[in-house]
């Protein structure tokens, strides 16, 4: 069982991302979890993905960057519409899945937003955890091509694309553990996971993963 402990919340009157006060900041923090791989973090955290101030974070994006539900349509709508202005001037083809994008994080804590697009399940003989690895790794290396010392995942793919959770925390995880194995870059890779239920399944993957995890502190 993965080894969890509450860190607490950050009231939004002392929540801030660059230097102003950001009112929509209202639980950041649920219980977490970390390990320490090749001089860099990797944490998992119950939260909202789009309230991370950090350097860079990753969409759970459509082919046509087109923006839609989810982690997406959460992301745009707190970016504003400049968001799908920028992927639509800048990548009007969309992105292939398996791959992702860079633009700037407009409204967002972010300073950039990758738009990763993560593979629909099909049963797992359609190639989608060599998609969706292909999905994770291409966003590690847009952070180390932006020099971007801290990046913030969703699980891509669990939700409208269905990719069973635990075997998507496999990939995610492996993936991560062998980027930062191979570069020890970025210094920190957070995954940010919406509901109990996911970051309960990416915790128990982390702990059989690398088994020096420990409680966030
Ligand atoms: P996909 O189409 O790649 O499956 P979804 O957005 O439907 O993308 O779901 C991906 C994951 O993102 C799901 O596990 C969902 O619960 C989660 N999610 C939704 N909103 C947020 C959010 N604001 N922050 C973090 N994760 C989120």
């Amino acid at each position: 069982m993965p080894r969890f402990r509450t860190v607490g919340t950050i009231p939004p009157s002392i929540a801030v991302t660059d230097g102003r006060p950001f009112p929509r900041c209202q639980v950041a923090f649920k219980p977490a979890m970390f390990v320490t791989h090749h001089n860099c973090r990797l944490e998992l955290l119950q939260g909202d993905l789009t309230l991370q101030a950090v350097d860079a974070i990753a969409n759970a994006a459509n082919p046509q960057l087109a923006g839609g539900g989810g982690v997406d349509g959460a992301i745009h709508r707190a970016a504003g519409p400049g968001l799908i202005a920028e992927t639509g001037r800048l990548y009007p083809d969309g992105c292939p899945t398996g791959s992702a994008v860079a633009t700037s994080g407009c409204r967002l804590p972010a300073r950039l937003v990758f738009h990763a697009v993560g593979p629909i399940w099909h049963g797992g003989n359609r190639g989608e955890p060599g998609l969706l690895a292909g999905a994770y790794r291409r966003c590690l290396e847009l952070a180390v091509e932006h020099d971007c010392q801290s990046v913030a995942f969703p699980a891509i793919s669990t939700g409208v694309y269905g990719y069973p959770k635990r075997e998507a925390a496999q990939v995610a995880l492996q993936t991560t553990l062998d980027f930062l194995r191979e570069f020890h870059r970025p210094a920190l890779v957070r995954f940010v996971l919406f509901d109990a239920g996911s970051l309960q399944i990416f915790g128990d993957v982390l702990s059989r993963l690398s088994p020096s995890t420990s409680p966030l502190r």
